[in-house]
């Protein structure tokens, strides 16, 4: 079933997100975890897609078909555009195609490589592609695929206006987009606000919530710089609280997000996209916070 289609009001959709291995390490390195997540039994696994359009096309076909075939589990490939042109995108549809994905979540992507996975852009050169609803068009002249993108709820990182941000998600919802995924936030009043505002502006696609449990100290600095979340001050009370017990800090992160999650549900939230890290412990403790496993 395309994802589009586990959307329904009556049964949120939970999502995993998971990171193909580096080029160095060994790609089976992910399948010991994955199996752990697969047995939480999410409504769909995405993979992403190595930054700078650099990333092995490979790995993520390869992990992506390693979750549908073992596991049985609906997976969304990642694709990003930039730097590529349309002969390497239809390269890179054949290979999902041959491997029965047709679920993609299509993105223009990042130029640094970073362990985030939504690291920040920098200006773009010319490309066939300059932004993601180019993509999303090209993917959907080809007719076969479900197609998600992303979106954010402070507002991209490159753009300081929100409105004009929405005005160019309406772009990607009808460039042929069937379902959004949103960046990671840390407080759900501002998710809350972005929905209004969202529907407000036009956009009527099924949201996903992204949300990312905090690990450490250096994860958050990360991520702050890199995506531009903001903190809500429980949040900082919390990093400031466990600063020398990192171990506590963790256990508190993750509380915090089962906290958020169910928040979300509670408010009647599409669906909601865990960043798992590709730790299962984390999407385990998320999935027994909202009762879907015992
Ligand atoms: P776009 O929708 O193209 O937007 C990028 C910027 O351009 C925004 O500021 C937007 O306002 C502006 N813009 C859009 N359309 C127009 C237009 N027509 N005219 C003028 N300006 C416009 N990156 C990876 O490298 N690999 C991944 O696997 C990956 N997974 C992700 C998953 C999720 C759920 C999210 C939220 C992000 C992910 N990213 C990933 C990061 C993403 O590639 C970056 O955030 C990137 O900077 C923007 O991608 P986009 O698809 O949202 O771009």
């Amino acid at each position: 079933m395309p994802i589009k289609d586990l959307y329904q009001p009556s049964r949120p959709v939970i999502s995993f997100e998971i990171f193909p291995p580096k080029k160095d390490a060994a790609v089976e390195s992910i399948y010991a975890p994955l199996s752990q997540m697969a047995a939480l039994r999410p409504d769909f696994i995405s993979v992403t897609y190595g930054a700078g359009g650099s990333g092995s096309v490979n790995r993520t076909t390869q992990v992506a078909a390693h979750i549908r075939r073992q596991y049985g589990i609906t997976v969304l490939a990642h694709l990003t555009c930039q730097g590529a042109d349309h002969a390497k995108i239809l390269e890179t549809l054949r290979q999902l195609r041959a491997e029965d994905i047709h679920d993609i979540l299509a993105l223009r992507g990042d130029r640094e490589s970073s362990h985030c996975p939504h690291p920040t852009s920098r200006p773009l050169p010319a490309a066939h592609f300059r932004y993601a609803e180019d993509l999303i068009r090209d993917i959907r002249e080809q007719g076969d695929f479900c197609i998600g993108a992303a979106c954010y709820p402070e507002g991209h990182i490159e753009c300081d206006d929100l409105a004009l941000d929405i005005a160019r998600l309406r772009r990607k919802q009808e460039a042929g987009a069937d379902f959004l995924i949103t960046q990671l936030f840390y407080d759900n009043d501002i998710f809350y606000r972005f929905l209004d505002k969202a529907r407000r502006g036009g956009v009527t696609l099924p949201i996903s919530a992204g949300v990312m449990p905090i690990l450490g100290q250096a994860q958050i600095e990360r991520m702050i710089f890199l995506c531009g979340a903001s903190l809500p001050p429980v949040i900082v009370k919390i990093l400031h609280k466990y600063a020398d017990s990192p171990e506590d800090l963790r256990q508190a992160g993750i509380e915090y997000a089962a906290k958020q999650i169910n928040g979300l549900l509670e408010h009647g939230a599409d669906g909601v996209h865990i960043y798992t890290m590709n730790k299962p412990e984390i999407a385990e403790q998320c999935m027994k916070s909202i009762g879907r496993i015992e």
